[in-house]
């Protein structure tokens, strides 16, 4: 589904990143160590918060290294609409108050994707002269508010929800809020306590909020909100259970936006992860931006680093990270950027308390498990926790979900595997909208990191592994242990050839009639699911190891015009996966996927292949001496054949499994997969 655009939602706007800056796809070149010094973006969560005490304040406010990306243009969209008045001179941004007087808006408040707005502009809503509509995305109005519209209600303000799944769009009837005691549900986000206090200081009466159950989830975003209505003049106070907003008026100031903890985690794995160095100016030590705490996740995983002024320096280890076991609860947004720290690591890694990543932007644990599978990482996602264990790591097509940190984190194992592509990059605009160019300031050097379109069609960005070589010597167990191990699927090309001479046995045609073959071959279909060939939707798995089929599989597969028909359709279904597979056949190295990155040649000695074939046999009748001159005769013939014979790529591994057992085999080829992974 193609990314809703902000552009499309609010169309008189002209705030929104131009999102044709980006292309669809984007292929990430695996560099080595990073080593340089990066100047972050303001912190979405303070940006978005200081503008809304600004435009509440009585005056002139200048804010500086404030944010431009999606979320807080939505932001500024949205206070102008209820009459504040901000101008933007490039990272620095001059508000008029309203000195707590906003103007109902009579067109919808679009929030578009942006949960702090959504939150944020409905409690604010309340003060406003009059009615207002606040809207937003399909996935914005599946978010909770449910909790938030709950306390608004018992603090004396009119709120009515009119989305069908009890989400936005809300209506707000504002005429203010009569404050006082209410009792607060903040158990799955943090932003209706911080929404409320943001507003409570306008409202009739001190505001005193109280935990539902004590329970405050990620508190950090709270103290972050009491330290910028500290810093605009209004003294609330976060206890245990519950905070206390005095009735007040914000003051105008000159605000300095503190870079984004949250951005501070893409550079810091970046450097974790290849061994390299990177240094992030203008942090506060003491910040009360919660992710930061990032830097003890990946001290505990082996990163040293050290602090000067308010420059943080870290530097990856030279030997490799070690997995962890860590309580994300406090950092949830620093998650993504960990998980993917943890598939480079050696041990494995368990992230705990992140229950309410599920309703992020995307579903990020569920998102995670399977991007990180794709990957041929281990991954497992519990209702709270999410397991990390390394594999053989590959690259892959990487889905991003619409949510930017998805993006941002698998670029980042882009970085150290070749092969990664970023489907839908431009998501980053939400947060970091010079995401990918910022990165690139990494390496000393400089130098592309991302901004080359992933070419279509090409091969060469995905991993499909070729494995080719005669009947009998393996290559279906072996295929499908190293498919199993890697987490990718698997095609036998050879079920097609058979289920192609099937359709021929039972058209009846001439079978020594090349042309009238080719058109039935032509004219049926096939599919292979979990294994199953299926021909004309019909599962003819078994069909097709009758003998008759075999021998006539043998002899259709000498015809070109066949061979072609099939090659294509086994080229749709790899690309049908996603780009990634294990194919075995005769001519995948060869022919089918040349450009495969990794190509096996499996042979065995002749007597070896023919005891195998014997024990996959039904039909016992057949000696082996018969089953050893049947297949010599196919090998002769695959061999020899003028279109794509059977013969091994130049750059193919030779493997002969006569004195090896699976195991042996499948790992001998998991180690020429890891280190052609490495090596590309
Ligand atoms: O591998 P399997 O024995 O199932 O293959 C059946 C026949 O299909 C083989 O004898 C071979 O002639 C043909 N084949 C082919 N090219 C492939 C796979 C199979 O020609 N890629």
């Amino acid at each position: 589904m193609p990314r809703r655009r902000l552009r499309d939602l609010v169309p008189d706007s002209p705030v929104m990143e131009d999102p044709t800056r980006f292309p669809d796809r984007m292929r990430i070149h695996s560099r080595g160590p990073v080593d340089g010094t990066l100047d972050l973006p303001g912190s979405k969560s303070l940006t978005n918060r200081a503008l809304l005490c600004a435009t509440l304040a009585d005056g002139t406010s200048t804010l500086t290294r404030v944010l431009d990306a999606d979320d807080t243009r939505v932001m500024i969209h949205c206070l102008t609409r209820l009459g504040g008045s901000v101008t933007k001179t490039g990272e620095t941004v001059t508000v008029q108050g309203t000195g707590g007087s906003l103007h109902a808006s009579p067109q919808p408040l679009d929030v578009a994707a942006s949960g702090t707005t959504a939150r944020f502009i409905t409690a604010a809503a309340t003060i406003a002269d009059g009615p207002s509509i606040i809207d937003g995305t399909p996935r914005m109005r599946r978010r909770p508010i449910g909790e938030l519209l709950a306390t608004l209600l018992s603090l004396g303000a009119d709120v009515e929800v009119l989305g069908e799944e009890g989400g936005l769009p809300v209506r707000v009837a504002g005429g203010g809020l009569a404050g006082g005691h209410a009792v607060i549900d903040a158990r799955r986000s943090s932003q209706f306590v911080s929404a409320i206090a943001l507003a409570a200081p306008y409202a009739a009466r001190d505001t005193s909020l109280e935990f539902r159950d004590g329970v405050l989830v990620s508190r950090p975003y709270v103290e972050s909100t009491i330290e910028v209505m500290r810093a605009f003049g209004v003294h609330a106070e976060l206890h245990q259970k519950g905070m206390q907003v005095p009735r007040g008026e914000y003051q105008p100031i000159l605000y300095e936006v503190e870079p984004d903890a949250s951005a501070a985690a893409y550079p810091l794995v970046a450097a974790a992860i290849t061994a390299g160095s990177v240094t992030l100016p203008g942090f506060r030590r003491d910040s009360s931006q919660a992710d930061l705490a990032i830097l003890d996740v990946l001290t505990a995983m082996g990163c040293r680093v050290e602090w000067t002024g308010s420059e943080v320096t870290l530097t990856g280890p030279a030997h490799g990270l070690q997995g962890v076991e860590v309580d994300m609860g406090r950092m949830p947004d620093a998650v993504l950027a960990v998980a993917v720290a943890a598939a480079f690591a050696t041990g494995s890694t368990r992230l705990t308390n992140v229950s309410n990543l599920r309703i992020k932007e995307s579903d990020r644990l569920a998102a995670l498990e399977t991007e990180l599978r794709k990957m041929g990482v281990e991954a497992e996602a519990g209702p709270d926790w999410l397991s990390v264990r390394s594999g053989l790591v590959h690259g892959a097509e990487i889905d991003t979900y619409e949510d930017h940190r998805m993006a941002m984190a698998f670029t980042l194992a882009g970085l150290v595997v070749p092969g990664v592509v970023i489907r839908d990059p431009g998501c980053v605009a939400k947060t970091w909208p010079t995401f990918f160019e910022d990165l690139e300031r990494l390496w000393p050097e400089g130098g592309r990191v991302a901004r080359v379109p992933a070419e279509d069609g090409g091969t060469t960005t995905r991993l499909v592994v070729a494995i080719d070589g005669p009947g009998g010597a393996g290559k279906t167990t072996v295929s499908r242990g190293v498919a199993d191990r890697l987490n990718l699927p698997h095609l036998d090309t050879g079920a097609f050839y058979r289920a192609a001479a099937l359709a021929v046995i039972r058209s009846e045609v001439d079978p020594d009639d090349a042309g009238l073959v080719a058109e039935v071959v032509r004219n049926a279909e096939y599919d292979y699911r979990d294994g199953v060939m299926l021909l004309d939707d019909e599962d003819v798995n078994d069909a097709i190891r009758r003998p008759e089929v075999t021998s006539y599989a043998s002899k259709l597969s000498v015809v070109a015009a066949v061979r072609e028909v099939l090659v294509g359709h086994q080229r749709a279904w790899v690309e049908r996966q996603g780009g990634s597979a294990v194919v075995e056949g005769r001519d995948i190295g060869t022919v089918v996927f040349p450009d495969a990155l990794v190509k096996i040649f499996i042979t065995a000695r002749p007597e070896v292949r023919a005891i195998r074939r014997a024990g996959e046999l039904t039909d016992s009748a057949e000696s082996l001496a018969g089953i050893a001159l049947e297949l010599e005769r196919r090998d002769r013939r695959d061999s020899t054949r003028k279109t794509s014979p059977l013969r091994s790529a130049p750059d193919a591994v030779a493997v002969d499994t006569s004195d090896m057992t699976i195991d042996e085999v499948i790992d001998r080829i998991l180690e020429e997969v890891g280190q052609r992974s490495a090596g590309s």
